[in-house]
């Protein structure tokens, strides 16, 4: 990564806790059947630590995500945000997070500089402004010289790389990332994680971060949420003690084979059963 010490000092956004109480979502569907996404979740996600949230195909992570960011109302029970230094003044859910996704949505016919200061340009922040700071961004996700680029003549990787710096230009406590790197090749995925830990240590923002991948969910996070196949409740939380600043070189180490062999042993069971369901005539997945 070219200058994460550009990004942490850029962003500096409120510290943020949430708390997920005893959410429950029912999505409609087929023929007027309901489908139980999330069956009572409750969680505490604490301010400047990392959260990863594990779960089978179809257990409602990215439901949770989406209440989470404000984007979906849940069926019942709450979600609140506060400040760690201003306990108990609740803040309107989605107006401290940013969220990114497995598809970018970068815009094709914006440069990638025009994507990373779009946010910004929406905020009315003027020409000059936005620009210089959509300019340290990109360059502290490795994509100095790509300003002027359109999305199409960027690999998946760099893709991905924009929508991040585009995420994290909006300043926002809470980043919310549903597999991010899911659609990109083994090794230019080691090198995404290994960047977002850089940008991690630089920035401590909340983090809540979906994933499937055990190893990703343990290389990435302070804990691992680890979600029961549908409807999803938390199974358990699993907290990673292992040291930062951490690399990819953790994964061939003891301590990390350990927390793998614990998490996997609570998800098999987990992925068992959700590939039984979507085989079941009728299912929704
Ligand atoms: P995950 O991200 O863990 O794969 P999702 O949260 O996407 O799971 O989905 C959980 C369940 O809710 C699935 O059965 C899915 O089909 C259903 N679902 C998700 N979003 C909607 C929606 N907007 N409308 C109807 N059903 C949905
Ligand atoms: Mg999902």
């Amino acid at each position: 990564m070219a200058s994460c010490a550009v990004a942490g000092r850029l962003l500096r956004g409120a510290r943020v806790n949430i708390s997920v109480e005893n959410v429950r979502q029912v999505w409609p569907g087929r023929a007027g059947s309901e489908v139980v996404a999330l069956a009572g979740v409750s969680h505490h996600f604490r301010s400047g630590k990392f959260s990863c949230i594990l779960g089978p195909s179809g257990c409602g992570k990215s439901t949770l995500a989406q209440i989470v960011g404000g984007l979906e109302t849940a069926t019942s029970g709450t979600v609140t945000i506060d400040h760690p230094d201003r306990p108990g003044h609740a803040v309107p859910l989605g107006s401290q997070s940013v969220m990114v996704w497995q598809n970018q949505n970068l815009f094709p016919w914006r440069t990638i500089l025009e994507n990373v200061a779009f946010g910004l340009e929406m905020a009315g922040m003027p020409f000059a402004e936005r620009t210089d700071r959509a300019m340290a961004l990109i360059a502290s996700v490795g994509l100095r010289g790509f300003e002027k680029h359109f999305p199409p003549q960027l690999s998946g990787g760099m893709r991905q790389r924009a929508a991040l710096a585009r995420a994290l230009i909006m300043d926002r406590g809470v980043l919310l990332m549903d597999e991010p790197f899911g659609a990109l090749d083994a090794q230019t995925k080691i090198v995404m994680q290994e960047e977002l830990l850089k940008i991690f240590e630089a920035t401590r923002k909340t983090v809540i971060f979906v994933t499937h991948s055990i190893d990703e969910a343990i290389l990435l996070g302070d804990e691992v949420v680890v979600m029961t196949a549908r409807p999803g409740r938390i199974k358990e939380v699993i907290p990673v003690d292992l040291p930062r600043p951490r690399s990819f070189d953790l994964v061939s180490t003891p301590a990390f084979g350990k927390l793998f062999d614990r998490a996997f042993h609570l998800i098999r069971d987990e992925v068992t059963k959700a590939m039984a369901e979507m085989n079941q005539p009728g299912s929704t997945t």
